[in-house]
């Protein structure tokens, strides 16, 4: 008997990914929800664009088709000499190999009245129902933390015109990932956002509850009081892993894995949210937390399980969101701060709304990666690009192809390298570009 713990998106891959190939019995057992769903699309059964069994990719029905048993309850500890798992009602559930998916979970700090009424964080099906709940009458809310999943829900209440305080701890939005030009573009376009009020360097000391344990409002450590009814905790996720503490799976901030994603243990695999590479691929970080990641893992897992060894290769990094109606996307690596041996080329279009961050080697020219707002740029040319090191030249030179609108994007063609040319005092023309291209592929 194959089990997975969680049925989110990495263990789902997993799932299907093994039945594909093995007839091994397969049981998934979650705490959650029956069946999976989508959470990258929770805000939009809230603002009303489609409703929650939408979210459900497949149809009941696919499961006992597959042979696949779903068991809708909590973990509560593993004992990996007996090969057994203990559930929520006490019952033990033996496995032969496990795989665990458990996610992540909200990170709270400690604050007097995070527990309260009329506090929730943003991730799962049971925090939607409770914002959903709350929301009724709502007039003021504030969401804690900078970060994407903080502009989600704060997009989630400005389209109920519920009034917003945005709370963030740092000078600039988002800053453990964005470099400061990047951070301050997405500021100026949260500003214009009628109904949402920013508060930047401002931490909060307290939740502020009345006699029935509702949140009331925020102490500030600044000194501030922030009135509003309702208090979203947006302040990152940490691996879903406290079921673990008993077991002799060895952790770290998460489970720890290599790119087999095998844990210490014989038989016992971690993928997803919940797993951290001991011993990361060079560039990515050690715990990844992204919906295609999860998918990747679960693909690579059920291989592993079924005998055919194979490693995690994600290939370039890559991300996407959306600030409200701007979009924004990463391929490459694009550093919150600047190296040394690098180079940084910003083009900005105020008018459009448009910042394209290049990254690029200062000796060789080598691309490294770019950050874009408010275009759309092809996941599968940059992905080349980077793989077969391409220049920064090449790339400008060449952007035309990775846009999914040609006729939009000569529009910005040579104003865009117009002001490469400037800041650099070079001249790039498609010689040149073919010049330098040539020069580091030798
Ligand atoms: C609001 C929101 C928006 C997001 N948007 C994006 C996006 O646009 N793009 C992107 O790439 N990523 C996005 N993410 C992140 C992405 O959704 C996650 O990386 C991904 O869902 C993680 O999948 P997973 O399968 O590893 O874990 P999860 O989806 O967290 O699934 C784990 C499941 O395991 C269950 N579980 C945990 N412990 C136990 C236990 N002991 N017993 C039984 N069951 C247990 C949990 O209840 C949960 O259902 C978003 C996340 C959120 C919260």
């Amino acid at each position: 008997m194959i089990v997975i713990i969680g049925n989110g998106v990495s263990g789902i891959t997993a799932a299907r990914y093994i039945r594909k190939q093995s007839d091994e019995p397969i049981t998934i057992i979650s705490e959650e929800s029956t069946y999976f769903f989508s959470r990258t699309a929770l805000m939009y059964v809230y603002m009303g664009h489609m409703k929650f069994e939408h979210t459900q990719p497949y149809e009941p029905h696919f499961w006992e088709r597959n042979n696949i048993d779903l068991l809708h309850t909590r973990v509560v500890s593993v004992d990996t000499k007996q090969k057994s798992l203990k559930l929520e009602n006490q019952e033990e559930f033996k496995y032969s190999k496990l795989i665990l998916a458990t996610g992540s979970k909200p990170n709270k700090f400690g604050w007097k009245g995070e527990n309260a009424k009329r506090v929730s964080g943003l991730y799962s099906k049971q925090d939607l129902e409770s914002i959903e709940m709350y929301s009724n009458g709502l007039k003021t809310a504030a969401v804690v933390g900078g970060g994407l999943i903080g502009v989600e829900l704060a997009e989630m209440f400005l389209s109920r015109n519920i009034h917003v305080h945005f709370i963030v701890r740092e000078t600039f939005f988002w800053n453990s990932v964005l470099p400061e030009e990047d951070a301050q573009f997405v500021m100026n376009h949260l500003s214009k956002h009628h109904g949402l009020t920013m508060h930047y360097d401002e931490e909060i000391e307290e939740i502020l509850t009345n006699s029935e344990n509702e949140a009331i409002g925020i102490q500030t450590k600044n000194g501030d009081r922030i009135d509003c009814q309702f208090v979203g905790l947006t302040t990152g996720v940490t691996p879903n892993i406290d079921f673990l503490k008993s077991s002799n799976i060895e952790t770290n901030r998460g489970i720890l894995i290599n790119r087999k994603f095998e844990t210490s243990i014989t038989d016992v695999y971690a993928i997803g949210d919940c797993a951290e590479f001991s011993n990361p691929i060079e560039g990515r970080k050690s715990i990844e937390q992204t919906w295609y990641t999860g998918k990747i893992m679960g693909e690579i897992v059920a291989k592993n399980i079924v005998g055919k060894s194979e490693t995690y290769q994600p290939g370039v990094w890559f991300n996407s969101a959306k600030f409200f109606d701007l979009e924004y996307q990463t391929y490459g690596s694009v550093s919150n701060q600047l190296s040394d041996e690098h180079d940084e080329f910003i083009y900005t279009n105020t008018k459009e709304n448009i910042l394209l961050h290049f990254v690029f080697e200062k000796e060789t020219k080598l691309f490294i990666g770019v950050n874009n707002f408010g275009m759309r740029l092809r996941h599968q040319v940059f992905n080349e690009w980077l793989l077969t090191n391409s220049t920064i030249h090449h790339v400008l030179t060449n952007l035309k192809s990775a846009n999914f609108d040609p006729e939009f994007y000569s529009k910005y063609e040579n104003d865009i390298i117009d002001q490469f040319n400037t800041i650099f005092g070079t001249s790039i023309i498609a010689e040149k570009a073919k010049w330098w291209q040539k020069l580091i592929s030798n």
